[in-house]
Parts: C-alpha cells; sequence; structure tokens
C-alpha cells in the first residue's frame, strides 16, 4: 500500500513578487519547496515524492532540494501549460512505481502536519480519493458591479486544501480521459464518478501567495524570542535605623551600607532584566567608581533596564525577587513593594512577585551581617 507524494512546483507565481517563482523564495531562511517537499518527506507513509517542475527552473529546484534525503525523490518531471497539464505529466511519471496512492499537494503549502495527513490516509481505507478543507466562516454575497445582490448559503460549502489524495490507477485514468480545464484534482475525480471524502483542513495548512502570506509564513515558522534573566545581589548591614528595599524604606535597628541607596530587591531585580538581555551588569552600567551615583536612589538603574529592554524591542513580563534575612520581616511590607515596583517599571503587580526567606540562621544572613536577594526577570521580544 505505497503512497507517494506528487509535488507540484511548475508555477510561475507571479501574485507573490519577488523575481523567482513564489515556491523558491526564502521563508524563514530556506526556500519554500524545501519545507514543503521536507514535510512530505518527514512523513514515514510516503514511500517517495515526484516534484514537478518549470522548463527554466532545474537549477533553482536542485538547490531547493539540497540537504533532502535524495533517495526519496524521484527525477523531478517538467510541467505543463496548466496545473491540470502538469499534474498530468507527474501522474505519467509516476506508472512505473505503480503507487496505490497518489497525494497530489501544492508546492506552496508547506505546513502539513501528520494530524492534517491522519483523517486523509483513513478516509483512503474507503473513499477513492480524500482532500482536506475548512468551513466557510464568512457571509458570502453574490455581487453585480460592486453591489450586493444576493446572499449565497455557505453551509453545504468548504475550502479545499491540498494535499488532494486519490486511488493511483483511478486518477491517472481520470486525468487520460478528463477535460482540463477542470477546477482541480477533485473536480476531475468527480466528473470520472470517483468517491471523494473531506476531512479537517488546518488554517495553518494555508497557501503562501501573496506578500501578506509570506509574512505570515515567517511569523508562523518564527520562534518566540523569550528571555530569561537572573540576578543575584548583597548588601551588608552598617549602622542605621531603615533599610530600602525594592523601593520602600522599612524602619530597622541597622542600615545597609552601599555606594547608591543599597536597595538589594532592586539591584537583582535591574541585573535580572539586563541578564535577560545579555547586557552586562549593573556595575557595568552605573560603575560605583563613578561619585554621581553615591548615595544614589536605584530607581535610576531600575529605570535604566526598563528603557534598555523597550528599546531593544522587548516586554517585561513578570519579575520574581526574593530577599534573603532574618530581618526586618519583609511580609508586611511585601504588597507596598510589588506597588511601588508597579509604579517604576510600568508592569501591572499581578506580573511582580515579592517574597523573602529566611536562611534558617545559617550563614551571613542568619548570623544578620547583611541581606542577600535573588531575582528572575522574563522578557518576550514584541
Ligand atoms: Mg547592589
Amino acid at each position: 500500500m505505497t503512497s507517494i507524494a506528487l509535488i507540484v512546483a511548475a508555477g510561475r507565481g507571479l501574485r507573490a513578487g519577488g523575481d523567482v517563482p513564489k515556491q523558491y523564495r526564502d521563508i524563514s531562511g530556506g526556500p519554500m519547496l524545501h519545507r514543503t517537499v521536507s514535510a512530505i518527506l518527514s512523513d514515514a507513509r510516503f514511500a517517495k515524492a515526484l516534484v514537478v517542475i518549470g522548463a527554466e527552473d532545474h537549477d533553482l529546484y536542485h538547490e531547493a532540494i539540497n540537504g533532502l534525503d535524495q533517495a526519496r525523490l524521484l527525477a523531478p518531471v517538467r510541467g505543463g501549460e496548466t496545473r491540470a497539464l502538469s499534474v498530468k505529466n507527474g501522474l505519467d511519471a509516476l506508472t512505473e512505481h505503480a503507487p496505490k496512492h497518489v497525494f497530489i499537494q501544492d508546492a506552496a503549502r508547506p505546513f502539513i502536519t501528520a494530524a492534517l495527513l491522519d483523517p486523509i490516509f483513513d478516509a483512503l481505507t474507503h473513499s477513492d480519493g480524500a482532500f482536506p478543507a475548512l468551513p466557510v466562516i464568512d457571509a458570502l454575497w453574490k455581487t453585480e458591479s460592486g453591489r450586493a445582490m444576493t446572499p449565497q448559503s455557505r453551509t453545504e460549502l468548504v475550502r479545499a486544501q491540498t494535499p488532494q489524495a486519490f486511488d493511483f490507477v483511478k486518477i491517472h485514468a481520470a486525468f487520460a480521459s478528463a477535460d482540463l480545464a477542470a477546477h482541480d484534482d477533485v473536480a476531475i475525480a468527480r466528473a470520472a464518478g470517483m468517491s471523494v471524502a473531506v476531512t479537517p483542513g488546518q488554517e495553518e495548512n494555508f497557501k503562501v501567495t501573496t506578500p501578506e502570506d509570506f509574512a505570515k509564513a515567517e511569523s508562523q515558522l518564527s520562534v518566540p524570542d523569550i528571555r530569561t534573566g537572573n540576578g543575584y545581589d548583597v548588601h551588608r548591614f552598617c549602622d542605621g535605623d531603615a533599610v530600602i528595599l525594592c523601593g520602600v524604606d522599612i524602619p530597622h535597628n541597622r542600615a545597609l551600607s552601599g555606594h547608591s541607596d543599597a536597595d538589594v530587591g532592586m539591584h537583582a531585580i535591574t541585573d535580572a532584566i539586563f541578564g535577560a538581555l545579555a547586557k552586562g551588569d549593573i556595575g557595568q552600567w552605573f560603575p560605583p567608581s563613578d561619585m554621581k551615583w553615591k548615595g544614589a536612589a536605584s530607581d535610576i538603574f531600575l529605570r535604566k533596564a526598563v528603557e534598555v529592554a523597550k528599546e531593544d524591542g522587548f516586554v517585561i513580563t513578570h519579575v520574581d525577587c526574593t530577599l534573603i534575612c532574618e530581618l526586618p520581616k519583609i511580609g508586611p511590607h511585601a504588597e507596598a513593594m510589588r506597588l511601588r515596583l508597579s509604579e517604576l517599571m510600568g508592569l501591572e503587580v499581578a506580573r511582580i512577585s515579592v517574597k523573602a526567606t529566611t536562611s534558617e540562621r545559617l550563614g551571613f544572613t542568619g548570623r544578620e551581617e547583611g541581606i542577600a536577594a535573588q531575582a528572575t526577570a522574563t522578557l518576550v521580544r514584541a
């Protein structure tokens, strides 16, 4: 029960613009045809694939299939004047391979998945052919000279996609005696009396046709740029009567010593953001050797990190800060800290977490020599 894919790539693809036929244009760094053939060959149910190409596209074709499993690619066949003639040439060439089923696929549909193919393979056990399709959602109207005339029922209509799969012997015979001006392969199959099942299509399996479609294809393939950065900071206690943590003054029997206001929480968050951006750390942006930062409120540092993230095209989606100390108690102030950070960062409170832990009286924080903070920031490229 072999299946072979017949990929039709002989069109000129003029609507897409560009100086090569659209199936050879790049999507995310590789020709579209490469992606389409690769998607077919990645499914082991296809024994082979055959591509029908334009008369002048020999070099473009060989460039496009570079790196693919050559053993499963049959020698390309030259297309005809129309799509139907191209399919006919492909079917003729497959005769010697005598597949049970042929899957006729548009070169401009690079997004097939196993979930799309499974129901087609299933349907072929009881039908002469099958193809995926989507329902029509928009209202349909007959128009005349730009005016609405009569509404059309959409309930029985579907939008056909490919691959369109058929019993090879039957579709080959249908093409041999068909009116090749027919709409598509299904129309030729139906005209020959073949039974053709409709299986669920997928919106992602769209046909890349216009320049807008290329942009959509690029975004469908692009990997989201989500970054996680971490920050860690420590400041030691000194004499004083308050500490500043995450922008909030908290009365205490000590203060924190540092070049700036020693807001250890805000420093950790700032470093987490710079870390996500892979842009160094707070010390590189605000050198302690520079006297102008002496005693500075740490908002300046955090605001700068937020600004750099924005300039680099990132949205900060979340920060989480843990303050590590025995005293002062953080819990009663955590809400105020979240609000202050929210104000400074222009980030909703629900995306800001401030929490605390002691270190069970162990280590420097346990001996109350200082406070440590660690933070995580999540950034997404917008
Ligand atoms: Mg610091």
